[in-house]
């Protein structure tokens, strides 16, 4: 049976049931799934000589082995296979696997391979770590694509199903872009680019279809953001009146900064006036630690003095308890109900809560996403807020939107989207900045030291819990996973700093755990039963506490900077001064100017721009295919051309119908 589109992944050869699921897993169901998902690397299939200039790059080369290979053992059980082999001109290289003694049988004195990996030099001689190995290559192929691995199919069985979907129904793909706009921005047809994409003939070309596919996710993107605009712009709801704030800043122990003062004028003036006006839909940012909460906290307020209620959406269980913990005495001062609804809310509980909505007295909502599952259907709603909103998916975004169809939106974000891609996303809306932070905050000295410090980071640590305070240790990893090797994983972590602090309550936090667990930990780190909070990035957003001074974060380069940023962000919470401490030894330039540019740096916007150069935007997106927002597309919204792809968006607008799909709105060409 022929193939198509929309042929069940199934169908291709060599995909069996487990394969089929794996793939499932990764949500690739059809051959146009396999299509659209696109290498993450091209290998250059240039051969090379071993040379220092090579050094911490990755290359390929053709190398003969010199010797018997031979297995050591490593303390803690890992075994080393290595050899010695050389290029065509004698220069060697020492090759290294770990944890693959399998590999004596497949690789002898004598033989000749293509390794491709990254060249380091150590002491004057070169080493290759487990490189990629191969008999043959394709001498046709300039540029080989490197497939992700998507569960148990491995990037090289990707590459093949890949090139039978290619094969079969490349050309089947349509069109999804006016012909004039691809005239206009000299864009190859899609087609065509997905063949190169698949099977590059040149890097010229490749830059061009990697060109064609982000401009096209821009330019969905940005009918998207029109098409919100206008339905936003056609809603007019009932003018709030204004409300004095004295009452509410009477019961804060501080008073608002000028800047939150200049935040909330904008916020309070997209609601207030006469008669009727069109819905806020703005963007609240502010670094790290700003005091973005009181400001939600106003709007609220402002809200319930006007007779309707507020949704506070927060991405995880922790803040969102942490808010009403927060804000439910100061409300309950100002007579206004709060309401906390999470996942681990008990059912009975809910449901009385939930029967409490349906009134017309005013309240503050708060809860996580788990509250847009639940059908929440407040009655009187005037504002919803959406804390932290980089977290939350655009699906989730999107179901908020529409529940909040007839209100007011604010949505807060603390991971600093870069000026220009805020410009893009909320073009047409409010942004509000708080650019500066309360008065008496310290600058938290941030270090950068190599693994071999772990002494002194201990010696540090003891200093620290001795002056009574707190910290947490950051780690990528829950677990040991062999496939990344040389990372220390939070468990690891726990179980060394127990082995080092015996008498110290040490807690373990990790992503996995049940909500109901993570907050039992996240509060007796808050109560001072725990000293120090062994984690993984789930204290990355919001969480507070005080007494914390120290942040050490384990392989940091595997963060980005905006992660780090906020991470960093979570001591320096208190009057006592912080520290962050980044531990990586990774040897990579690019891990190395990020690290250093966060020891340098407090800014979070001037971080985000920095991430945007180096990462690609696709941090600030939670979409699949943010993937290949990389390349190309930093320069789109770097200049003025996005502006121009907005402009052309809505001009072309009337020409798409839109559809929707598993609750994601889909746009197709006429
Ligand atoms: P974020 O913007 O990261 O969400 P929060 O709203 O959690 O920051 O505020 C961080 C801390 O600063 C909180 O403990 C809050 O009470 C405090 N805070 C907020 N505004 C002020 C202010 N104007 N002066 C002093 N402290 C403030
Ligand atoms: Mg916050």
């Amino acid at each position: 049976m022929p193939l198509s589109l929309h042929t069940p992944v199934t169908s291709l050869h060599g995909v069996g049931q487990a394969r089929a699921e794996a793939l499932q897993e990764a949500k690739i169901l059809t051959v146009q799934d396999i299509l659209f998902t696109f290498p993450k690397s091209y290998r250059d299939n240039k051969i090379r000589l071993l040379s220092a200039d090579l050094c911490d790059k990755s290359a390929l080369f053709h190398l003969t082995v010199q010797n018997n290979p031979t297995v050591a053992l490593l303390p803690g059980g890992r075994k080393i296979f290595r050899f010695t082999a050389c290029d065509s001109e004698e220069n060697k290289a020492t090759v290294m696997y770990f944890n693959q003694p399998y590999l004596r049988g497949q690789i002898h004195k004598g033989d000749s391979f293509y390794f491709f990996g990254e060249l380091k030099e150590r002491n004057g001689a070169f080493f290759l770590f487990s490189p990629e190995r191969e008999k043959s290559i394709d001498p046709s192929q300039a540029l080989k694509p490197v497939y992700p691995a998507v569960g148990s199919v491995t990037p090289r069985v990707f590459a093949k199903l890949a090139d039978q979907a290619l094969k079969e129904c490349g050309e089947a793909i349509p069109e999804n872009l006016p012909d004039d706009i691809l005239k206009k921005y000299a864009l190859p047809d899609r087609a065509l680019a997905l063949f190169t994409i698949h099977a590059p003939k040149c890097a010229e070309e490749l830059e061009k279809a990697k060109k064609r596919f982000a401009f096209e996710n821009a330019f969905f993107l940005a009918l998207k953001v029109v098409q919100f605009r206008e339905s936003r712009s056609i809603q007019k709801l009932p003018a709030f009146h204004p409300v004095s704030t004295e009452e509410f800043e009477a019961l804060l122990p501080f008073s608002l900064t000028q800047a939150q003062r200049q935040a909330w004028l904008e916020i309070q003036n997209d609601m207030i006036g006469t008669g009727n006006i069109p819905a806020m839909n703005r963007l609240l940012q502010g670094d790290v630690g700003s005091g973005k909460t009181i400001l939600a906290a106003l709007a609220a307020f402002l809200c319930a003095r006007n007779g309707k209620s507020t949704l506070l959406m927060a991405p995880t269980e922790i803040l969102a308890s942490q808010h009403y913990e927060k804000l439910s005495p100061l409300f309950q001062k100002l007579g206004i109900h709060t309401i906390l609804l999470t996942g681990s809310t008990p059912k009975k509980e809910r449901e009385s809560e939930l029967k409490k909505i349906h009134t017309s007295i005013p309240y503050l909502l708060i809860g996580t996403h788990a509250l847009i599952e639940e059908k929440v259907h407040p009655e009187n709603l005037g504002l919803t807020i959406t804390d932290e909103q980089q977290r939350f998916g655009a699906q989730q975004r999107n179901r908020l939107n529409e529940k909040g169809a007839f209100c007011h939106s604010l949505v807060m974000t603390a991971t600093p989207i870069p000026r220009s891609l805020a410009m893009f996303l909320y073009s047409g809306s409010g942004i509000s900045v708080i650019d500066a932070l309360p008065p008496g905050r310290q600058k938290i000295d941030t270090f950068y030291v190599g693994e071999n410090k772990k002494d002194r980071i201990y010696h540090f640590l003891e200093e620290r819990l001795q002056n009574g305070e707190r910290a947490y240790f950051v780690c990528p990893l829950i677990e040991k996973n062999d496939e990344i090797c040389g990372m220390v994983s939070a468990k690891e972590q726990f179980e060394d700093l127990k082995k080092r602090f015996p008498d110290v309550p040490i807690g373990y936090l990790h992503g996995k755990m049940k909500p109901i667990e993570k907050n039992e930990v996240m509060r007796a780190f808050k109560d001072g039963k725990i000293k120090i909070l062994v984690s993984t990035t789930v204290v990355e957003v919001g969480v507070d506490v005080p007494e914390a001074t120290l942040m050490v974060i384990i392989n940091a380069e595997r963060f980005g900077l905006s992660q780090l940023h906020q991470l960093r962000g979570r001591v320096g919470r208190g009057n006592k001064k912080s520290y962050c401490i980044l531990v990586s030894s990774s040897s990579a330039k690019s891990s190395r100017e990020r690290l250093k540019e966060l020891c340098d740096t407090s800014d979070g916007f001037r971080l985000a721009e920095f991430d945007l150069k180096q990462r690609g935007p696709g941090e600030f997106f939670g979409d699949r295919q943010s993937g290949y927002f990389d390349s190309g597309f930093f320069e789109l919204f770097s200049s003025s051309l996005m502006q121009e792809i907005l402009e052309d968006a809505k001009n072309c607008l009337p020409r798409f119908s839109k559809t929707n799909a598993d609750n994601k709105a889909i746009f197709l060409l006429n």
